[in-house]
Order: C-alpha cells, then sequence, then structure tokens
C-alpha cells in the first residue's frame, strides 16, 4: 500500500482538546489581566490538573512521560489559541535539569510534586543586571559553609518568581580567576523559595504582561543537599536544558505567527473598502502570505530539531535557528496583522495589540538574535568566535 507523503500529526487529539481548554480563556480574560498586570492563575490551574505542565516528567514520577514534540504542541495551541503560555512554559522544562543531572533523592522528592502542580518549579534565575548574556561573567556567589551554601548576589528577568515555590539558581562556586576555564566553577541550586531568609523578590513592569522580577540573595542559606550535581558543572546542566528550552518557545513563537494569519486573514475578507474586502488588495495579502511562508519555514526545522532531540541526536543548530525563525516570523505576522487591521490593530478590544507586544519578547529571550547568529557562525559554519 502507498505511504501517505505527509505523516498524520501525532499529536492532533492533544491539541484539540488543548484548543477545547483556551477556550474557556479568550480575549477578555487575558485583556483584564493586562490591564492590572495580574497572573493567568486560572489558566495555569486548568492546564495543570489536565496534566499538561508535567507532560514532560516520567510517568514513575506522575508526569504523563511524554516526548518533547508533545509539549511542542500544547504550548504552539496555547499561543494559536490567543492565550499566553510564558505564565507556567517553564514549569515544563526547568525540572530537565533535576531529572537529567539530580540525584536520585532530588527527584523523589521533587519530581512528583512538580508533576502533580503542588510544587511549582518556574523560577530560572541566570541573568544578572551587570554580565547579562555573558552568562560566565555572573557575580552571585554561593560559598560553602558546612552543610550549607551562603548565598550573595542578584538575578534579573526571573520570571514567575512571585508564583513559583522553587528557583533552579545559576551561582559562582569557585572564583572565575580560580578556574581554568571560565565555564566551569559555576554551580546549579535549587531554592526553597517559601521557606528562604534573606531572599528579595522585587517585580519589574514591562511593555507586556510577564510577571518578571528582580531577585537579591542577602546571605541567604541553601542546604548544600539542593545543590544539583557536581559543584563547578553547573553552566553544562544549564546549557544542556536549553536546545529543548528553544525548540519549545520556537513553538510558541509558530503559534503567535499562526494567530496572527488568521486574524489578519478573516479581517481582510471582512473589511470592505473601496467597493471590495481590503485582502483582494496585493499590498495587503502579500505581507500575510510572507509571514506565513517565514512561518512553514521555521515549523520545519523546528520538527527537524524535535526529531532529534527525541532521537537523541545533537539538535543545536536547530533549536537555535529553529526559536530565531519561528521569533522572526512571529514578529512578520504580527506586523502584518497590526498594518492589516489599520487603526483597530491598536485598539485593545482586537487582543492584536497585545499579542503584538508580547510576541515582540522572543527576538530577545531566552537568547537574543544575534547571540543566535554568533552560534551558528562559530558552531554550524566554523567561522572564529567573534566574542
Ligand atoms: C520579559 C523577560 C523575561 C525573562 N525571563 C528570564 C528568566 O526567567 N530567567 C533568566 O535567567 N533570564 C530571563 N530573561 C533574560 C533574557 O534571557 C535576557 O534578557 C537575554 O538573554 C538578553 O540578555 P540581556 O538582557 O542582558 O542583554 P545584553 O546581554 O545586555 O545584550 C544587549 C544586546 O546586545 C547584543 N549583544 C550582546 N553581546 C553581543 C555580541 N557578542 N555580539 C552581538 N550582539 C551582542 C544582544 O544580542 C542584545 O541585543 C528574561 C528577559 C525578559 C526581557
Amino acid at each position: 500500500m502507498d505511504q501517505p507523503l505527509i505523516a498524520a500529526d501525532p499529536h492532533a487529539e492533544i491539541r484539540e482538546e488543548v484548543r477545547k481548554l483556551c477556550a474557556r480563556f479568550p480575549g477578555e480574560y487575558w485583556r483584564e489581566l493586562d490591564t492590572r498586570r495580574g497572573y493567568p492563575t486560572e489558566f495555569v490551574k486548568a492546564l495543570t490538573e489536565a496534566g499538561y505542565l508535567g507532560a514532560l516528567i516520567p510517568e514513575e514520577f506522575g508526569g504523563a512521560g511524554l516526548p518533547l514534540s508533545a509539549a511542542a504542541a500544547i504550548l504552539e495551541t496555547i499561543h494559536q489559541e490567543g492565550c499566553n503560555g510564558a505564565a507556567c512554559h517553564a514549569q515544563m522544562y526547568i525540572m530537565g535539569t533535576i531529572l537529567k543531572h539530580g540525584s536520585a533523592d532530588q527527584k523523589q522528592r521533587y519530581l512528583p510534586g512538580i508533576a502533580s502542580g503542588e510544587l511549582r518549579l518556574q523560577a530560572f534565575g541566570v541573568t544578572e543586571p551587570t554580565s547579562g548574556t555573558d552568562t560566565t561573567n555572573l557575580r552571585t556567589f554561593a560559598r560553602k559553609e558546612g552543610d550549607k551554601y551562603i548565598v550573595n548576589g542578584q538575578k534579573i528577568w526571573t520570571s514567575r518568581a512571585e508564583h513559583s515555590d522553587l528557583m533552579l539558581l545559576l551561582a559562582r562556586t569557585t572564583p572565575k580567576d580560580q578556574v581554568t576555564k571560565k565555564t566551569e566553577g559555576l554551580s546549579t541550586f535549587i531554592v526553597d523559595m517559601r521557606t528562604a531568609k534573606g531572599l528579595t523578590i522585587r517585580p519589574i513592569r514591562t511593555m507586556m504582561n510577564h510577571n518578571s522580577c528582580e531577585v537579591f540573595f542577602d546571605n541567604m542559606e541553601v542546604p548544600a543537599e539542593n545543590l544539583v550535581g557536581v559543584e563547578g558543572r553547573g553552566f553544562r546542566y544549564i546549557l544542556d536544558g536549553m536546545n529543548a528550552e528553544r525548540l519549545l518557545i520556537a513553538s510558541e513563537s509558530i503559534g503567535d505567527a499562526k494567530w496572527f494569519t488568521q486574524k489578519s486573514v478573516a479581517y481582510s475578507k471582512e473589511r470592505v473598502l473601496f467597493g471590495r474586502p481590503i485582502g483582494q488588495n496585493q499590498g495587503v495579502q502579500f505581507p500575510i502570505a510572507k509571514a506565513y511562508a517565514q512561518m512553514r519555514a521555521a515549523e520545519a526545522i523546528v520538527k527537524q530539531g524535535l526529531e532529534k532531540f527525541e532521537a537523541g541526536i545533537p539538535c543545536g543548530e536547530e533549536a537555535n535557528m529553529g526559536k530565531m525563525l519561528a521569533a522572526d516570523a512571529a514578529w512578520a505576522a504580527a506586523e502584518a496583522c497590526v498594518q492589516t487591521h489599520g487603526g483597530f490593530g491598536f485598539a485593545e478590544e482586537y487582543d492584536v495589540e497585545r499579542k503584538f507586544r508580547e510576541a515582540r519578547l522572543y527576538q530577545v529571550a531566552p537568547i537574543s538574535t544575534n547571540l543566535v547568529l554568533s552560534y551558528i557562525g562559530e558552531h554550524v559554519l566554523g567561522m572564529p568566535r567573534s566574542y
């Protein structure tokens, strides 16, 4: 029998279920939260109860044990339906560091709670105000004293810190001038934010509703048993999780691009001016079509990345390119959507301006476009390191 040219989507059912869940959280819900920078508690609760946030946790720890492509389908659908996964996407993937590098005791202690949603691990403390992208120059220091570490320093852009029980923290444990490679001497810790003393969280108001914060550590004590893996190897552990994060964020951008395009197409057909729908004009049609083509190309690269990831094949090239191409496609679709809607693109009730603000982030975070290009230049094309 002839094989179909295109395999059926293995996650079609998940997409359909996520779509139904998202229908309970329409534009009004997100708009209201946006005005007061509120956290989408009910939305996150619904995703948790449906088991989506524990999708990647193995069944033995109470999760769904699904592959990365299933998590990508969940996040893409959330964004395609006009919702925003940024409030909780990290609950899906930060735990990967514990799963891959944590001790048996840490896995037993944390993963079942994260799978059920009882424990929220969605704060990821890497970026600092002074070092930014230059991660190995971070200044937060964890000094070992007996059976604990004393942490001093500061993080910035720690998203969801106020809505998280635990934080995965990257701190220096050996001064940079005492290590042979600057990537050494950094360690990863699980910080219990519910009980930690000397921890101050300050929300940052941003152009979109993202619940991002500054976090200060003033002699904060972390039990030595909360060190993940081997002291000094933390940078590698964080790098290990980055391909999964990039592929998942790329999927959100693909979802955004699809949302914008659906909106643009629908509006361009219903808005009639000069006796015909505006979508009949090539000047309106072409930017929408071009963004669609960009999205499809990004989607193909992300799919390749997911397939490689699931097969255990290195996928840094696809994860980085997919993240950049998807963010660019979402931005092109966003731009076309505002333009197609004319003045209404700026009116809150159309949700276009909200999604426009939300989509812009992914050209900067979790990795900026320039750094993706540097990765491609150096690691894929073999050119000299540029920084
Ligand atoms: C809303 C939001 C949420 C975030 N959430 C988190 C989080 O939960 N946890 C976390 O740890 N971080 C988080 N981040 C931080 C995010 O990952 C960084 O903002 C991002 O990596 C860029 O770092 P930076 O802001 O320090 O910019 P910088 O590193 O200061 O860079 C500024 C600009 O210079 C460019 N640049 C820098 N170096 C080079 C170079 N060598 N060559 C070419 N261009 C260069 C960059 O591309 C960028 O455009 C978040 C950021 C935002 C805005």
